[in-house]
């Protein structure tokens, strides 16, 4: 069988929120390269025979470069038969994984890409926020909060300027500027959501507008990875759960799911 690389989409953290293709893709790996977003569950479906490698952050510093991630995958592809790249979310959203494919096409391995779950998608689904409400609002952009440059991104200030329901991944660094761009644009009472540890028990969302939200995230401690909503959508996540600052119990998230 020719080599083959699988680029996979993890999902957004729950284990359970992988497709079963790529579960099937995990079962028959001979090596898979793993990233940090990536649930340590989701490798109990590996062969015991196969060879796992963290290729994430190791307390913030970089254990691997993009091209040594690159060449690790042509390497393995080349001695032996099936290798996956599995990545958090979706493979293609802001985790260079066409960067991965392009680079080992160029080399003739066969790739094959398996979709994931977004957690631009999975986190507002996640704190029942609707990215889109009949009614509400006409469309969503999804947008880094920080370029490759480390600039802030030109995009948040357009998006600003539009009705658009705003979803900002790698966002939380610029937290201030980022509410401060909407207050101005928009309105300070802006309605805003942050989504930590979205699908996973320690998944926490701090709502509130975008005249307050920096005091309550600092409030609450905010940890990443976290995404950030903006837009009247916010308000739609329920009349029964307080809208300033919240921390919702397990409970609630085991009776909606
Ligand atoms: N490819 C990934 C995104 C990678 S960029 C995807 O499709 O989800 C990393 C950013 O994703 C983080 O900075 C954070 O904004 C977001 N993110 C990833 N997992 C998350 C989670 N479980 N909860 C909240 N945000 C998450």
């Amino acid at each position: 069988m020719n080599p083959t690389l699988y680029i996979i989409g993890a999902g957004p953290g729950d284990p359970e929120l992988i497709s079963v293709k790529g579960v099937k893709a995990l079962q028959m790996a001979d090596v898979i390269l793993y990233d940090a977003l990536v649930s340590p569950q989701l490798l109990g479906h590996a062969k015991e025979t196969c060879k796992l490698i963290y290729v994430g952050k190791r307390k913030g510093k970089k254990e691997f470069s993009q091209d040594e991630i690159n060449q690790l995958l042509v390497f393995y592809a080349a001695r032996v038969c099936k290798v996956v790249r599995l990545k958090g979310g979706d493979p293609f959203v802001f985790g260079r994984g066409h960067e991965e494919l392009e680079y080992a096409r160029r080399r003739g391995v066969h790739v094959e890409v398996i979709p994931g779950i977004s957690s631009a998608l999975a986190a507002p689904c996640a704190a029942n926020i609707p990215l889109t409400k009949r009614g509400v609002n006409e469309s969503f952009w999804v947008i880094t909060g920080t370029l490759s440059s480390g600039e802030l991104a030109h995009d948040i200030e357009l998006a600003a300027q539009s009705t658009a329901t705003v979803v900002i991944l790698m966002g939380i660094s610029r937290l201030k500027e980022i509410v401060s761009i909407f207050s101005q644009q928009r309105s300070p009472l802006e309605p805003v959501a942050i989504i930590e540890h979205a699908t996973l028990p320690s998944q926490r969302v701090f709502s509130g507008t975008a005249a307050d939200i920096v005091d309550l995230a600092k409030e609450g401690r905010l940890r990443t990875p976290a995404v950030i909503v903006i837009g009247k959508v916010v308000n739609e996540i329920g009349h029964s759960i307080p809208t300033d600052f919240m921390r919702i119990p397990q409970e609630v998230f085991n009776q909606t799911r």
